[in-house]
């Protein structure tokens, strides 16, 4: 068995353990987030779901519109000790409410705002795209290091039960042989003023936005690191949206065992698919990754039966990725999508950006580090 694929399996059984184990220590206080960034993601999805966590509360705000700071902390009953600007964040470290920082900002500001979180000694939950670069994402699991603090991704799709089954399923080998997957994600950016087609808050475009669903989806349904990539764009520069940054990107991943995936984002269209193809069957998920209502099927060469996936670990997948960074603090070990989990997608987005550059494939050498 390679590595990867031990790995992944250990995270697997991690998950379930720790589940069990936090259980029974259920008495403990909840742990509290402090949001950084009241957008549609940090206010609209995430802090509602504090409802559903059995482990994590909401304890402060962090925002750079004090009107809006005030009436969601009105909302959620935090004093006013608990409403920090971005030019008072640091003194955050003075508050014992807040154990943990949730970095819910625009792309570029994920290092920044990581380090100094590890600095005031809280805990780090970093939104995808980890960062915009390898050096800022070596830069940040350095300062949690540093700050002997916890460093997660919000990377949803690890707690939500459709993809939990799929990779359960792969890892059976319920489509035999792994062959090939296919992961595309994309929605249809209208407004050109929008940060994420800014290429200083972004870093890059549908890649760093969409593309990671795609990637992860490779690379958690293979349960493989890649050894090789080669990248195609296509995007319209004299479209008003994509001056800066790229539309459509279309990669291939080539792993130790043989097997590929090929893979696109685009903010062009709306897609949110994965189908893996073995030497067996199938496994695909359609939706895939949305924030609920995903559907999975198996089949020989088609969608010949929906699977109902049992429940995750949460209520929701967001309530399950929340209360996990608290069991990984309470129980010392790493969360299964850690920074350097981040790191590795990180290297790997870096390689398709230059294959698509340089119009060759590039190889990432060793499929433990996938070092481009
Ligand atoms: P958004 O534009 O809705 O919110 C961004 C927040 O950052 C706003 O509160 C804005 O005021 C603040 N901000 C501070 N400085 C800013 C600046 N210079 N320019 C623009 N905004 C600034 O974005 P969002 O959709 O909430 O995305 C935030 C992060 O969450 C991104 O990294 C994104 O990739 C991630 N995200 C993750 C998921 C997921 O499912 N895991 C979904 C959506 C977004």
């Amino acid at each position: 068995m390679d590595i990867a694929r031990r790995d992944l399996m250990i995270s697997a059984a991690a998950l379930t353990l720790t589940s069990r184990a936090f259980g029974a220590g259920a008495g403990d206080r909840p742990l509290g987030y402090a949001i950084v960034g009241l957008g549609s993601y940090g206010l609209d999805v995430i802090i509602p779901q504090f409802a559903n966590c059995a482990h994590s509360r909401l304890a402060a705000v962090v925002s750079g519109d004090p009107a809006k700071a005030k009436r969601v902390a009105a909302d959620h009953g935090l004093p006013a000790r608990s409403i920090y600007s971005y030019e008072t964040f640091d003194t955050i470290r003075n508050n014992p409410d807040v154990d943990i920082v949730y970095v819910c900002l625009p792309n570029s500001m994920h290092a920044e705002y990581t380090i100094r979180a590890a600095k005031a000694g809280k805990h780090v939950m970093c939104e995808k795209p980890m960062a915009i670069s390898v050096a800022e994402c070596e830069a940040m699991i350095a300062a949690c290091k540093t700050a002997n603090r916890k460093l997660m991704i919000g990377y949803r799709c690890h707690f939500e039960p459709t993809n939990l089954e799929a990779m359960r399923l792969a890892r059976a080998g319920a489509a035999g042989k792994i062959r090939y997957v296919r992961s595309e994600h994309g929605f249809v950016q209208r407004d050109p003023s929008k940060w994420r087609l800014k290429r200083a808050l972004s870093g890059g475009g549908s890649l760093m936005d969409m593309g990671i669903y795609s990637l992860q989806a490779a690379r958690y349904m293979t349960g493989e690191e890649p050894i090789a990539v080669t990248a195609r764009e296509s995007t319209d520069r004299r479209d008003p949206r994509f001056t800066e940054v790229e539309d459509i990107i279309d990669w291939t991943l080539e792993f130790p065992s043989g097997a590929m995936a090929g893979c696109q984002s685009m903010y062009s269209a709306n897609q949110n698919h994965i189908l893996l193809m073995g030497d067996a069957g199938r496994i695909e998920l359609e939706p895939a990754t949305r924030y609920e209502g995903n559907h999975m099927w198996r089949g020989k060469d088609g969608r010949e039966r929906e699977v109902t996936p049992p429940p995750g670990p949460g209520k929701t997948q967001f309530a399950g990725q929340l209360d996990h960074l608290v069991q990984s603090i309470r129980t010392g070990r790493e969360p299964i999508v850690s920074g350097e989990e981040g790191l590795r997608d990180m290297r790997i987005v870096e390689a398709i950006y230059r294959s698509a550059r340089e119009g060759r494939t590039i190889r990432l050498d060793g499929a433990r580090k996938g070092r481009a």
